[in-house]
């Protein structure tokens, strides 16, 4: 490559297959003040894959998730998502914000607005959709996560299977390429945890990029093409999930495995 080359030529420069790539981390190290979250992280997804983040609580993973999107700030080494490059300039933290969609363990939905408005907000604000096309746009979500019928009602008038559901719809809404999930399932009860999970196995059989961090194995088991194992801010061991389970390889795997299975 020559001397001079566009910010586009660096970011290509260091992903291996272009466009076939999802995510690229290449050591990334981020800190919180003096407290070395995350060490060394490196990372390729592959656009279609599903990968499921386990690891013990504190090892880092929320923080490697919030730092894909930019909700956090990594320090070291590179983050490239969907080919944007992470760095301080807002421009790229706009664009990949719109690439990449986001459930959390709590919903976040807002108290004061109608699930669909919850739904066309950041389609009409970001993506400048007009009102009666984010209007189809979040039915035709919310009819795909099995609640239309609640369109006019309050987050709080749902259950939390619902409003999860409704958090995952309102996320699809902007047409992300990337789904990042941090433990969505995590403040149910049990019988919401199937309704929400159901919902990501859809999505995930039509070949979404997903990154789950979750406790639930089953899932792993039924969908992941990759577990990616965490512990004190590194990536400890990652396998396709029957390999991960059946023959883990570090003893810190099999005592995490021998706690939750
Ligand atoms: P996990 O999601 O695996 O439970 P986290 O990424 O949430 O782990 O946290 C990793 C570590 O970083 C924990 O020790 C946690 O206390 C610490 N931590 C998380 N967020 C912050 C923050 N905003 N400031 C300082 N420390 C934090
Ligand atoms: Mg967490």
């Amino acid at each position: 490559m020559s001397q001079i080359a566009t910010d586009r030529e660096i970011d290509r420069s260091k992903m291996a297959v272009s466009d076939e790539i999802a995510i690229q981390i290449n050591k990334m190290n981020k800190w919180y003040g003096a407290f070395h979250v995350l060490r060394d992280i490196d990372m390729t997804v592959q656009r279609g894959e599903r990968i499921v983040i386990a690891g013990p609580s504190g090892s880092g993973k929320s923080t490697l998730i919030r730092c894909i999107n930019r909700l956090e700030e990594h320090q070291k080494g590179d983050i490239i998502v969907d080919g944007i490059e992470l760095t301080s300039d807002l421009k790229n933290i706009d664009k990949i914000r719109r690439e990449v969609g986001m459930c959390f363990q709590h919903f976040n939905l807002f108290p004061h607005l109608t699930i669909l408005e919850n739904c066309t907000l950041a389609p009409m604000w970001v993506r400048k959709t007009p009102k009666k096309e984010a209007e189809e746009i979040a039915m035709h979500f919310l009819e795909k996560v099995k609640i239309p019928e609640q369109a006019d009602k309050y987050p709080g008038q749902l259950s939390g299977g619902q409003q999860q559901r409704v958090a995952i719809a309102r996320s699809l809404c902007m047409k992300p390429r990337i789904m990042l999930f941090d433990e969505p399932t995590s403040a149910l009860d049990p019988e919401m945890i199937k309704e929400v999970l159901d919902t990501m196995v859809e999505l995930a059989e039509e070949g979404m990029t997903m990154l789950c961090v979750t406790h639930e194995m089953g899932f792993a088991k039924q969908v992941a093409n990759r577990v990616i194992f965490m512990d004190a801010g590194q990536i400890v061991e990652q396998n396709e999930p029957e390999e991960f389970f059946n023959n883990p390889k570090s003893e810190r795997t099999k005592l995490f495995l021998s706690q939750i299975l």
